[in-house]
């Protein structure tokens, strides 16, 4: 062997040893002594391949490695421990045997399996937490699981209870409130009188605090049924605000109304909308201190209807905003609350807002602050634009009388009139129609067919036999555009026929025709 060979045998990263026929180890390298605790030579020609072997290593080697060195020539990766001095040194083993004439010679080349060993015991035990850590995570929602079905139910049996709590508590109030009224009219004004009317005005609130918790219930049980109609909430605005008129004035505080002319419709239950609105107001004016200022605006807005009520009294902290519509969700404890309520008016105005596919929501600068509620609904179909557009090029000094009994559709058109500069009024009754005419001397007259008194058309006949509306232009305005229709309007006095949605562009073309106050 030259020297070159000879040092990377010595040098070489693994234990080297050379096994004769006989089993005594002829040749070891450095690691091999170094590992196994020998000084340099005292290896090779000393000691036995099988005195490094522990006694069941030993057995292996009989049964397995000797087989297959005979048959193949070579085992890989035995995994063993080594007999060293300093003690059992565990080892990977690879053998290949060599033929030198007779004799079989075995070349070792032995790894150390300590740090694989370490590393394996390390991914045994991270595997082990992990699978741990899993359980206990299994156990963990199982327990979450059982505590949410708890609750589920919980909550479940809190809405029943809830539900027939109300229905228990309205069945008295109903003859307490006959008994009232009965007493109210036997002594009215006489000595008790006072006395009754505390009771009254109790009673009242009572009756209000168990409607309220009856409805929230039923929405929270999914069985609130809405009657939805085509609701105008600039109407339905001017009317709360007059309701809630006493509630204002007893604080002392100023309600600024922003509502605008034309109607702005949504497809909604009226009463339903009403509640969500008095309870804003209402909220508006017991959470702002005396004197306070309260705005109510209706706009539309994106195709949606908005409600904003805005306040300037206590505030909502920012932390309490999300939660404020949750049922029973009030900010001041409830001993020192002074205000009253059982904080389900949010809750079941959500409910209500929700059940019209709209939204509610709260902001509010912080304590102290102020704070605004603002609810949007979709507005009804064909509703989406509600401005009027105005028509162009008018003739100067037009008078029109506008006749519809749809108050929506008589507002929307009147106000793209006098938008266009004309002189406008409004009847929605064929009788009003004529008491309108005598005192505005219309030059042009738009009437609806379908009117509640009578005909458009026999209204048509009425006008041209009246001074007023002799020469009047006489516009039908209805559904119906066959050409019969159009034959039986020409037929009445009228002088041209258009079909509901009226074109304004054919509207104006038409009213350029005519000019000046009638004769
Ligand atoms: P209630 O008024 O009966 O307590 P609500 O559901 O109407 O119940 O309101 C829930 C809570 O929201 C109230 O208790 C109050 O803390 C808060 N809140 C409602 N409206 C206002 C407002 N305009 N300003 C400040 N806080 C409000």
């Amino acid at each position: 062997m030259d020297e070159l060979p000879a040092a990377l045998y010595d040098d070489a990263a693994c234990a080297l040893l050379l096994v004769g026929p006989d089993g005594l180890i002829e040749r070891a390298n450095r690691a091999a002594h170094g590992w196994l605790g020998y000084a340099e030579g005292e290896l090779a020609h000393h000691v036995r391949i099988l005195d490094l072997l522990p006694v069941g290593a030993r057995l292996f080697y009989h049964t397995h490695c000797q087989p297959l060195l005979v048959a193949n020539g070579a085992v890989e990766e035995i995994q063993v421990d080594l007999c060293g001095r300093p003690g059992r040194l565990p080892v990977l083993i690879n053998i290949t045997r060599r033929r030198i004439g007779a004799d079989t010679f075995d070349h070792w080349a032995i790894f150390k399996a300590s740090d694989r060993q370490a590393y394996e015991r390390e991914l045994l035990l991270a595997r082990q937490t992990a699978e741990a850590a899993l359980e206990a995570r299994r156990g963990a929602e199982a327990k979450l699981q059982k505590l949410y079905d708890q609750l589920s139910e919980a909550d479940r049996h809190k809405d029943e209870f809830l539900a027939t709590l109300s229905h228990e508590l309205r069945n008295p109030l109903s003859p307490m409130r006959s008994a009232l009224d009965v007493l109210k009219v036997k002594s009215e004004h006489g000595p008790d009188w006072p006395v009754l009317q505390v009771f009254d005005r109790q009673l009242r609130h009572l009756t209000r605090l168990v409607d309220d918790l009856m409805e929230v219930s039923r929405i929270a049980q999914g069985r609130m049924q809405l009657r939805r109609e085509p609701v105008d909430l600039a109407a339905l605005a001017r009317a709360t605000v007059h309701d809630v008129g006493a509630t204002m004035a007893a604080s002392r505080h100023t309600l600024h109304v922003n509502v605008p002319e034309t109607p702005v419709i949504v497809n909604g239950d009226p009463t339903r909308l009403a509640q969500v609105l008095v309870n804003l107001l209402n909220n508006a004016a017991k959470y702002t201190p005396e004197g306070g200022k309260i705005d109510l605006d209706v706009a539309c807005r994106d195709g949606h209807a908005e409600i904003r009520v805005c306040d300037n009294g206590i505030g909502i902290p920012p932390a309490a905003l999300a939660g404020i519509f949750d049922m029973f969700s009030q900010l001041e404890p409830a001993l020192t609350r002074s205000r009253g309520g059982l904080g389900i008016g949010l809750a079941l105005a959500r409910g209500i807002v929700e059940l019209h596919d709209g939204t509610i929501a709260a902001d509010s600068g912080g304590t102290g602050c102020g704070s605004a509620f603002t609810v949007r609904l979709p507005l009804a179909a064909g509703h989406a634009a509600p401005a009027p557009s105005v028509l162009p090029d008018l003739p100067r000094d037009l008078r029109v009388l506008v006749v519809d009994d749809n108050a929506d559709a008589a507002a929307m058109l009147s106000q793209a009139l006098a938008l266009s500069g004309c002189a406008v009024a409004v009847a929605h009754s064929a009788e009003a129609a004529c008491e309108a005419a005598r005192a505005f001397r219309p030059t042009v007259a738009l009437l609806d067919i379908g009117l509640p008194d009578m005909t458009g058309y026999d209204l048509a006949r009425r006008l041209r036999a009246m001074p007023e509306g002799a020469s009047a232009l006489l516009i039908a305005t209805t559904g119906w555009g066959q050409p019969k229709d159009r034959e039986r309007a020409l037929a009445a006095g009228f002088d041209h026929h258009l079909t509901k949605p009226i074109d304004l562009a054919l509207l104006a073309g038409l009213l350029r025709q005519r000019q000046g106050p009638a004769a």
